[in-house]
Parts: C-alpha cells; sequence; structure tokens
C-alpha cells in the first residue's frame, strides 16, 4: 500500500498511532529495509502466516492502544515451530489484555526473526524551535544510560549523515569492536538520508522511532518500528 494511502486510512479512523506493521509497510515503501512482518488475527492464521514467512518467528501484540509491546508481555521471540507459536499467542493474549483491558486488539503481528547485529535507533521528533530533526544512535542500553545520540535539523545532506554518525560516543562499536565486523556504515547514512526525504517531504508526521535497526556487516534491517502523526 502506498504511504498516502496508509496515511488516509488512520486519519479517516482519527488515529495519531501508526501500527508496527503500518509503519514497516510506509518505511518499506520509502526504501528502508524492515523484517517481514504480517498481520494475523488469529491463532490459526498466525500459524499459517509463520510457516509462509518459515521459522524462527516472532509474535508480537498489535493494538494500537499498545505502543510499548513487552511491557505488556506482548512480543515472543524466536518460535520454532508451531506448537511453539501457538503458545506465544495464546501468552501475548492473555498478558495484553490483563495489562489493558480496553484496549482494542487486532491480532498480532507476525514477522521473521531478524539474525542478531549492533543494536542502532534512528528516528525523527519535532523540536519546538527547529521543526522536524533526525536522530541517530547506539541502542539497548547505551542509548537508555548514556543518552549517545545525536541530531540535525531537515533536510540533511551527506556530510550531516556522515558526521551524524561520527559523533556518536559508542562509534568504535560501529567500527568492529573486539573481534566484531564493522557494520556498513554506508548503509546507515543511506538510512538517514532517505529518512530525512522522506520526513522533509511528508507533513502530519509528528514522530519515527525506529527501535532497534540490526545493522550488519552488509545492510541492516529495521525490526521494530513506530510513528505517531501530528493532531491537526
Ligand atoms: P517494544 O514495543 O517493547 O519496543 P520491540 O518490537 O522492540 O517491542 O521488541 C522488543 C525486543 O525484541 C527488541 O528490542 C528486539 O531485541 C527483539 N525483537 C523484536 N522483533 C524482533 C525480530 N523481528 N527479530 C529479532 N528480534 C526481535
Ligand atoms: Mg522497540
Amino acid at each position: 500500500m502506498a504511504v498516502n494511502e496508509i496515511l488516509a486510512i488512520a486519519k479517516k479512523e482519527q488515529r495519531s498511532v501508526l501500527t508496527e506493521i503500518e509503519a514497516k509497510q510506509i518505511l518499506a515503501e520509502i526504501g528502508i529495509n524492515c523484517t517481514d512482518t504480517r498481520l494475523a488475527a488469529s491463532k490459526k492464521e498466525a500459524v499459517e502466516l509463520s510457516e509462509q514467512i518459515g521459522y524462527p518467528v516472532v509474535l508480537k501484540i498489535s493494538s494500537v492502544d499498545i505502543t510499548h509491546k513487552s511491557d505488556a508481555g506482548g512480543v515472543k521471540v524466536n518460535l520454532k515451530n508451531r506448537d511453539e507459536v501457538e503458545q506465544a499467542f495464546d501468552r501475548i493474549m492473555e498478558s495484553a489484555t490483563a495489562k489493558y483491558p480496553n484496549a482494542n486488539i487486532e491480532g498480532v503481528s507476525v514477522q521473521a526473526m531478524a539474525k542478531p547485529g549492533i543494536e542502532i535507533i534512528m528516528g525523527m521528533i519535532k523540536d519546538a524551535s527547529f521543526g522536524p530533526v533526525i536522530m541517530f544512535g547506539l541502542g539497548g542500553v547505551l542509548v537508555e544510560v548514556l543518552k549517545d545520540v545525536s541530531f540535525r535539523i531537515v533536510p540533511v545532506e551527506k556530510k550531516d549523515v556522515v558526521e551524524m554518525i561520527e559523533e556518536i560516543k559508542g562509534k568504535k562499536l560501529l567500527e568492529g569492536y573486539r573481534g566484531q565486523e564493522p557494520v556498513d556504515i554506508g548503509y546507515l547514512q543511506d538510512m538517514l538520508l532517505k529518512l530525512s526525504d522522506f520526513v522533509d517531504k511528508t507533513p502530519g508526521i509528528e514522530e519515527i522511532d525506529m527501535n532497534p535497526v540490526f545493522a550488519y556487516k552488509e545492510g541492516a534491517a529495521v525490526v521494530d518500528a513506530r510513528i505517531i502523526l501530528s493532531a491537526d
């Protein structure tokens, strides 16, 4: 589905939050690689989709009312067969409905289990004085504890995204630390350029959060994404 169609549906439903599936569809449309993610409305469908995608898979709660999915017991990773998918489906539904009794739950998203990589984050927020800015940082504990992130005002040029990645304190982790392979920094620069371009051309987006992105020796994959639309 095209970006405009997804935005129009959300607008019609008077929603400001896009689901993970919608967010990833938009990002894929603009050329950002995301894990293959599809919606299952029932347990049976979750198994069917898992078999189409191929094990191992990840199941996640899909609800516009639940944005922090793991806090709600809503993420089960590395599911290796039908039994594990069925059990995960039940557990996810139980804990999500227990924690959010009034949430409107559309089902679960079924997605390919991404191979491990260096966790990074990318996103966009609106700054009160500068307007849309894009963000880059290391994911996981580093970003939470050390706030190791960099920002640039949209639109950016190549030299800006080069600097954004250069100025991260934990940059060594991207360059191949302690025998790990270096990540594909050129690919990450390209993702930031695509993100800036999209934000610059598309009004009505309040926030984009890709957390985490797994960065690899070649390429990268967005594993979780959230998009919030402006209220107007
Ligand atoms: P939350 O809404 O809590 O942020 P996430 O979708 O980010 O939920 O999932 C929580 C964690 O599970 C991620 O940080 C990542 O480590 C892991 N994870 C999620 N999706 C995948 C996936 N497709 N492949 C591998 N790991 C995943
Ligand atoms: Mg996340």
